[in-house]
């Protein structure tokens, strides 16, 4: 499993994206980390490439916000097991999230240990 995984970050700001993914490449589970800047993005990914393994998602985001692709993935035949970790700066929308469908839920600034720590719980 070293080094298997493939993470689709999905996040806005770019500085946050850039951080995210250096942190991810550090994990020794992860092998590739691909990048979108909203939801509407992350679903054209999704359409490309079928060998995501798992999604970390921003919240609010323009053109998709987070909850939006959320519900969109859930709703996918072939897409409404991926597991998918919330990441925001806003903790009133932890229960909305997982009631929609997230596995995991992280405040931002995450830290690389509670990253991995999710990602090892959901990747069992
Ligand atoms: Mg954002």
């Amino acid at each position: 499993m070293s080094k298997s995984l493939k993470v689709l970050a999905v996040d806005d700001d770019m500085i946050n994206l850039k951080l995210l993914k250096s942190m991810l490449m550090k994990n020794d589970d992860i092998g590739e980390v691909i990048e979108a800047k909203n939801g509407a993005d992350a679903i054209s990914v999704l359409k490309e490439r079928h060998d995501i393994d798992m999604i970390l998602l921003d919240i609010i985001m323009p053109v998709m916000g987070g909850l939006e692709m959320l519900q969109i993935v859930r709703a996918d035949e072939h897409l409404k097991q991926l597991p998918i970790i919330v990441l925001t700066t806003d903790e009133t929308k932890k229960t909305e999230a997982l009631e929609i469908g997230a596995n995991g839920f992280l405040m931002k600034p995450v830290r690389a240990a509670d990253v991995a720590k999710k990602i090892s719980e959901l990747t069992i």
